[in-house]
């Protein structure tokens, strides 16, 4: 179902008025994790001025250490209906339990599988029941294979609106945090007729090479990105050394167009 057997034409996820997969470049944005309102709704609000149509934030966090910042949970997913009733951004979030998948699915516009949960059989087959689209991450160590399966899982539970998202493996190299796949991008197009999108925020692990990988990811063919913006990244409570200002992220934009125009897209 994810291959291009059955189906030539590349898939257009519809999610609102957004389209992820068509001749628009999508911008996703926001930060890691929801930490207050105030904070929250202030970053939803630049990223929306600053041209993203889609807003990220974390209110189940899966974290390496069991004593970081684990999300606020069911406040964190208020407060993100709240930025959507302000902004009218469409919302994503991630899911890291089959038990939680009812409640996200009910504040959620896009649901997010997180790279550590991408063969978590159980939970791609319980997202794929709902009608939701999935943001479904490739797993730290996943080869190309493995991620079009994960997506086959969704699909074979009867959700085909599936938005493949790189954002880096491990490799030897770890002077970034992962190394981002570049060439995931044409293969995957080879592949499969599903959009995919480049986090080059959790690819790199710093702010520093965002703003080139972003570049990279648009001119190499991505429908999208997802960026993590923080008012306050040195005191942000998860992921702050690869989040960019508010300030950064509109220069970011504005550089993006450009790009996106020269490979015949719009942003
Ligand atoms: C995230 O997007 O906040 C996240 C945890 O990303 P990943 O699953 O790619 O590490
Ligand atoms: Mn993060």
């Amino acid at each position: 179902l994810a291959g291009k057997e059955l189906k030539k034409e590349p898939t257009v996820v519809k999610v609102g008025d957004v389209e992820i997969g068509g001749k628009e470049v999508v911008i996703m944005a926001g930060p890691c994790a929801i930490e207050n309102e105030e904070t929250y709704i202030g970053t939803a609000i630049k990223v929306k001025e600053s041209g993203a149509k889609i807003l990220r934030g974390g209110a189940f966090k899966p974290r390496t250490s069991p004593y970081a910042f684990q999300g606020l949970e069911e406040d964190g997913l208020k407060i993100m209906a709240k930025a959507r009733d302000i902004t009218g951004l469409v919302l994503v979030t991630e899911v890291v339990d089959t038990r939680d998948v009812d409640l996200i699915a009910s504040y959620a516009d896009i649901i997010q599988i997180g790279a550590r949960n991408m063969q978590n059989f159980k939970l791609l087959h319980e997202v794929g029941l709902t009608n939701k689209p999935i943001l479904l991450k490739r797993g730290l160590a996943a080869t190309i294979e493995e991620w079009l399966m994960a997506a086959e899982y969704i699909m074979a539970a009867g959700n085909s609106n599936i938005i493949l998202c790189e954002r880096g493996i491990r490799t030897y190299e770890t002077a970034t945090r992962n190394t981002i796949d570049i060439s995931a991008i044409p293969l995957v197009k080879e592949l499969s007729h599903l959009p995919i999108v480049v986090d080059p925020s959790h690819a790199t692990g710093s702010w520093k090479y965002v703003n080139a990988l972003s570049k990279g990811a648009v001119a190499t063919g991505a429908d999208g990105l997802i960026i993590e913006v923080h008012s306050d990244p040195s005191n942000a409570l998860c992921d702050g050394p690869q989040s960019l200002r508010p300030s950064k992220f509109d220069q970011l934009v504005n550089e993006l167009r450009p790009v996106a125009e020269a490979v015949g897209r719009s942003l």
